[in-house]
C-alpha cells in the first residue's frame, strides 16, 4: 500500500520534471522514458524503404509504424527510438503483404500441392488463395492440415468437383470433371456454408483433359452453386471442347477468368492474334481477368498482343504448384517481374497483387493496404537491376532489367521467421 503510494508520487514528480535523476527502482523505465521524452510507442518500425501502396496512391520514401497487429502510422522520419523493433528497409521496396489469388498448397494430399510457407509467406505473400485444389470431400483436410497450421494466411476457392484436384498429376493428366457426376453443387454449397470464413468462391477447371465434352454442363453446375451462395466463380480456361465465347457468356460480374494469357486453343486471342470481342465484352460487364501463370498458362506473346490491344490483367497471380515452383514460376515476385519487362510500372504491378487482388474476392480482413488501422501485413523487396532472363510456359525467353526479390515479410505485425514470429516460440 505504502509502496504504491510512493510510486504514484514519484510518477507525478516525474511527469512534472524532465530533469529528474534516474533511480534504479521499479519505476526507472518510466522515469527514463520521461527523461528521453518518449517510450517506444510502436512494436515494429519498417524504416526507410520506398513504400508503394496503390490503395492510397503512395509511392514515396516513408516509414511504416506498427502497433501490435495493425498499421499505426505511415510518415517520414519516425524515430527508431519510438519502436521496440526496427526493420531496416533502406534501399528496398515496401508494399502491403502480397495477395496471390491462385496457388495450390494442399501439400501431401494432392500431386500439385506444395507447402505454403516456404513458397508464399517466405516470398512476400502474406495471403494466398488455394484455387480449387480441394473439393467438398477433401476440403476438411485442407482446412485442418494446411489452413489451420500454416503461417501464410490461406483462403480457398472450392472445386465444384467433390474430389478436387486429387487425380491430376504430370503422369496422369486426367482431371476431376471427366466424370461429370463428381460435380455436385449440393455438397459444394453445404461445404461453403460451413466454412464461409475461409471459402471465398468456387473454382472450376475446364479443358478437354479436365472436363471432356461436357464443359458447359459442368460450368452450369458451378454457376448453380455460386449463385446459391452468392460467391464468384474462378474459371480455368484454355483447350476446351466448347468455344471460349460460350464459356464467357455464362460468367457474371465478379467472376474471374484465370490463365488469361494462355497460349492454347480457346484462349483469348483468335487465330489472327486479335482479342476476342467476347473477352472485351466480359471485361465490360465486370468479369475479371487473372494471370495464373502456372506450368502451361502464360505466354509472353499472348500477353504482349492482348495488352497492346488493351486487355490488361486485373490481377497477377502465380498458380504456383509442384510442377512450376522450380521454374518457370518460382514465386509471385518473379511473375510480377515479368510484367515489369512487359512495360507495366512497379506501381501497376504491385496494385495487381495487392489492391486489385483484395477487391477480387471478399476477404474477411481489410487486406492489401497499408492504411492506418489496417492489418499489418508488409512485404519488403529488393528491386535488383541488371540483365535477367525470364522464361514463359512455352519456353520463350525475354530479358528484363528489373527483378523483384523478396527480402522480408511481416504478417499481422510479426516478422516472418523473426524474433516476434509466434511460430518461432
Ligand atoms: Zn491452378
Amino acid at each position: 500500500m505504502r509502496q504504491s503510494k510512493i510510486k504514484s508520487e514519484t510518477r507525478s514528480i516525474a511527469t512534472k520534471s524532465k530533469s529528474l535523476r534516474l533511480s534504479l527502482t521499479e519505476g526507472s523505465r518510466e522515469l527514463l522514458a520521461v527523461q528521453k521524452g518518449s517510450e517506444p510507442r510502436y512494436s515494429l518500425l519498417v524504416k526507410g524503404g520506398r513504400v508503394i501502396d496503390p490503395s492510397q496512391g503512395i509511392s514515396d520514401e516513408l516509414d511504416v509504424a506498427i502497433s501490435g497487429s495493425r498499421v499505426a502510422r505511415l510518415a517520414k522520419n519516425i524515430p527508431e527510438s519510438s519502436a521496440e523493433l526496427v526493420l531496416d528497409a533502406r534501399g528496398k521496396i515496401v508494399t502491403p503483404g502480397l495477395i496471390d489469388l491462385h496457388v495450390h498448397v494442399y501439400d501431401s494430399a494432392t500431386p500439385l500441392g506444395i507447402p505454403p510457407d516456404p513458397n508464399c509467406i517466405a516470398k512476400g505473400v502474406t495471403t494466398a488463395v488455394d484455387a480449387g485444389t480441394s473439393g467438398a470431400h477433401t476440403f476438411p483436410g485442407l482446412r485442418r492440415f494446411i489452413i489451420n497450421v500454416a503461417s501464410t494466411r490461406i483462403y480457398a476457392l472450392l472445386n465444384i468437383s467433390t474430389i478436387g484436384m486429387t487425380p491430376n498429376s504430370f503422369d496422369n493428366q486426367w482431371g476431376e470433371l471427366l466424370d461429370l457426376r463428381h460435380a455436385n453443387p449440393r455438397l459444394a454449397i453445404q461445404t461453403i456454408e460451413k466454412n464461409r470464413d475461409v471459402i471465398l468462391g468456387i473454382k472450376i477447371r475446364l479443358g478437354k483433359n479436365l472436363s471432356g465434352e461436357h464443359d458447359l454442363q459442368a460450368l452450369k453446375l458451378a454457376r448453380e452453386a455460386a449463385d446459391a451462395v452468392q460467391l464468384p466463380i474462378m474459371v480455368h480456361i484454355g483447350g476446351t471442347t466448347s468455344p471460349l465465347p460460350k464459356i464467357l457468356a455464362m460468367l457474371k460480374k465478379g467472376d474471374i477468368v484465370t490463365h488469361c494469357y494462355r497460349a492454347s486453343s480457346e484462349g483469348i486471342l483468335n487465330e489472327k492474334g486479335r482479342v476476342l470481342p467476347a473477352a472485351f465484352k466480359a471485361g465490360e460487364r465486370g468479369v475479371h481477368f487473372d494471370v495464373g501463370h502456372g506450368q502451361g498458362s502464360f505466354a509472353f506473346e499472348v500477353a504482349e498482343k492482348a495488352m497492346a490491344q488493351g486487355l490488361l490483367p486485373g490481377t497477377i497471380s502465380s498458380d504456383l504448384h509442384h510442377y512450376n515452383v522450380y521454374g518457370p514460376v518460382f514465386d509471385l515476385a518473379t511473375t510480377l517481374s515479368k510484367f515489369l519487362l512487359l512495360g507495366m510500372t512497379l506501381e501497376q504491378v504491385i496494385e495487381r497483387a495487392t489492391t486489385n487482388a483484395a477487391r477480387a474476392l471478399t476477404f474477411p480482413l481489410g487486406l492489401g493496404t497499408l492504411k492506418e488501422g489496417a492489418e499489418a501485413d508488409v512485404a519488403v523487396f529488393e528491386l535488383r537491376e541488371g540483365n535477367f532472363d525470364f522464361v514463359d510456359t512455352v519456353k520463350q525467353k525475354r530479358r528484363g532489367q528489373l527483378k523483384l526479390v523478396p527480402a522480408a515479410t511481416v504478417k499481422s505485425g510479426a516478422i516472418y521467421g523473426g524474433p516476434t514470429d509466434p511460430s518461432q516460440w
